[in-house]
Order: structure tokens, then sequence, then C-alpha cells
């Protein structure tokens, strides 16, 4: 249930109907926009609760929302979220490339892919320094000094990034470090480590879990959000069906239906999505036809060296020529790409 305020409502007033939403045994998130405050009530809607909402004069109206997820609905904002990040608009007019190799492999191998990665065309710098790996004797990643190193390119190239925590014990060295948090593909109903998301300071770029419905993606948004972090990316990265001649399957219909059904932004991951570097283009094209608000790419010096994900990595010159088609499909639905900063 969401309570809207008359517009220029008082901060007592604001606070009475707080006061009244937790008698009734609500959870109470306000969130101030710029001509009036919303409040959302968290709790199972009651019909009597809303009629004693509704007489109150400083309300301008309650609202139930009928979707299970309710602060990342497009029923409780209309508007579309975006944020800055390091002077790139998340969510916005343009279209956001994030890119750099799967693993952060070392130091100077980083700073050469941050470095190409940047002069091809991109605004935000991607590397794991906590890898998830099916096995257990694969490169793990390089941890804290991934993340230094990270933070070296960001400082060399101007570039902010985005890398993938693991668990909720190192949610605070990553935040850190890391402009953009990453819940990874198996993390997204790590429902400890979403809540502890939710009290950071920093964006979250939630991967839909390789088996769950776009409901059950949005749910998971909805633990950060309800914490108090609005700053939530949704990021289709494939899911498992019988087809075993990609990776996974990328569902493109997602992004249309995640942007109908909540207000933030949305991205695609055509890498993991597709498995096949020769299917990363096509499947970005699709993605921004579609209306993704940006992609998420492994890119790679030189892909046969890389520690993990080398098949499904683009070299920067490949990455370089599907920017150039980007943009023009970008272009041809009135979006742009974003400059680089
Ligand atoms: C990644 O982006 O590095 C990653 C591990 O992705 P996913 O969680 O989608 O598998
Ligand atoms: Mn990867």
């Amino acid at each position: 249930m969401i309570v809207v305020m008359n517009p220029g409502v008082s901060k007592e007033e604001i606070e009475e109907v707080e006061k009244r939403l937790k008698n009734l045994g609500f959870g109470v998130h306000r969130s101030t926009g710029e001509n009036r405050t919303i409040i959302g009530a968290i709790g199972a809607p009651k019909e009597d609760a809303r009629d004693a909402l509704q007489v109150m004069p400083s309300v301008e109206k309650v609202v139930i929302i009928s979707q299970p997820f309710k602060m990342v609905s497009r029923e409780f904002k209309q508007e579309r979220t975006s944020f800055n990040v390091g002077g790139v608009e998340i969510g916005g007019q343009g279209v956001v490339l994030m890119a750099g190799p799967c693993a952060v492999e070392g130091r100077d191998a980083y700073l050469e892919a941050a470095e190409a990665v940047k002069k091809a065309g991109a605004q935000i710098l991607r590397g794991g320094a906590y890898k998830p790996r099916t096995s257990p004797y694969s490169f793990q990643g390089l941890e804290e000094e991934g993340l230094k190193i990270m933070a070296e390119a960001r400082e060399k190239t101007g570039m902010p990034f985005i890398t993938e925590v693991l668990d909720q014990h190192s949610v605070e060295v990553v935040a850190q470090y890391a402009d953009i948090v990453q819940v990874g593909t198996r993390n997204m109903q790590n429902f400890k480590l979403l809540r502890e998301l939710g009290f950071i300071d920093r964006p979250v770029l939630v991967k839909r879990g390789m088996s769950a419905t776009i409901e059950e993606w949005l749910m998971a948004a909805e633990y950060i959000v309800s914490g108090g972090n609005s700053m939530v990316i949704l990021c289709e990265r494939g899911i498992r069906t019988f087809e075993t001649y990609t990776r996974n399957t990328l569902d493109i219909s997602a992004v249309p239906i995640a942007k109908e059904l909540s207000h933030l932004p949305v991205f695609v991951d055509p890498s993991h999505g597709t498995g096949n570097w020769r299917w990363v283009a096509p499947m970005s094209l699709a993605a921004v036809a579609a209306g993704a608000d940006g992609l998420l790419v492994e890119v790679h010096p030189r892909p046969t060296e890389a520690l993990s994900d080398g098949a499904q990595s683009l070299t920067p010159e490949k990455f370089q020529q599907m920017i150039e088609l980007v943009e023009k499909v970008a272009q041809s639905i009135d979006r742009s790409l974003q400059p680089a900063v």
C-alpha cells in the first residue's frame, strides 16, 4: 500500500501519517520527491487501514499495489529511476556500456584491458575480483588485490567500475572500492546478502537468477530497495532452458516486461547470455532495440589467454565495431550512447 501525501504538507503531518501506519502494524518507507512525499506501507494491505489513512486531511490518496513487489513497481513510481555514477547517468536517455574482462587477472593485464575498453567507447569498467566458479579448482579471483587494481584503473582512466560481491561478509570491502556492486545470478536469492545491500550507499546491479522468474527477480530488487537503497539496476543475463547450443537462453522479452513492471533501469549481459563471442553483438543490438538501458559486456585483449570466459569475450576491436552498430540502433529509437567520461 502506498500513501501519497498532498503537495506542500508539513514534516509533522508526514510524521503523523507514519505514526498511524506503524500503529496499524505497517513498516514505513518514506520517499521524498520534488513535489510530494510518498510513504510506502510495507505489510499486508487491509481495507480498513486504507480508510483510516484516506480520511487524514494531509493524504491525497492511498493506493493498494497489486503486485507482490511494491517499491520497485511502476504502480509505486511512474517515472523511470535514474542516477549518476561517477559522471555516467544510468537509466537516462543514453545507453550505457559497461565492459572489461570476466576476471581481474593481474595488474598490467587489467590496466591494458581498461585502456582498451575506454578507447573503444565504454563508460564503465567491469571485472571480477571475487569469482563464483562452478569448480573449486578454477581461478577464484584476486579478491581485495583485484579491487585495488580496479581502483587504480579508475584513477588512470577516469571510469567508474562495477564488480561482484559474493557474500555478505565482503559487502563492506567491495562497497569501499567499487562504484557499483554486482549481485551474480547464483546469488539472486541470497536474501541475507540482498538485505545487507539495502544498507549501502552504492548502486547495486542485480543479475537475474538463471532459474528465476521475472517476478522473483523483481522481488530480489525489492529486498534492496525496501532496505533503503533505491539505486538498483536489473540485469538480464540468460536463463537455463533445454537449449544447449548457447550457454544460456538470453530472454530479450524480459527487457520490455521488466521495464513495464518496474521503474528501475534494465541492462542486458549478452556475454553470459550466449556464452560465445559471435552472438554477443547481435544480441546486444536486440537488447538495445528492446529497450535496454545498458549492456554489460566481457572484453579481453587476448580472449584465448583469459583465465575465465574467454570463449564469450570480445576483443577490443570487435567491441568497438559492435558499439558503432549499437549506436545506430539506439539512434533509431531516439536514444543515444552515453558520452565517454
Ligand atoms: C559475471 O558477470 O562475471 C558473472 C559471473 O555473471 P553471472 O552471475 O551472470 O554468471
Ligand atoms: Mn564471466
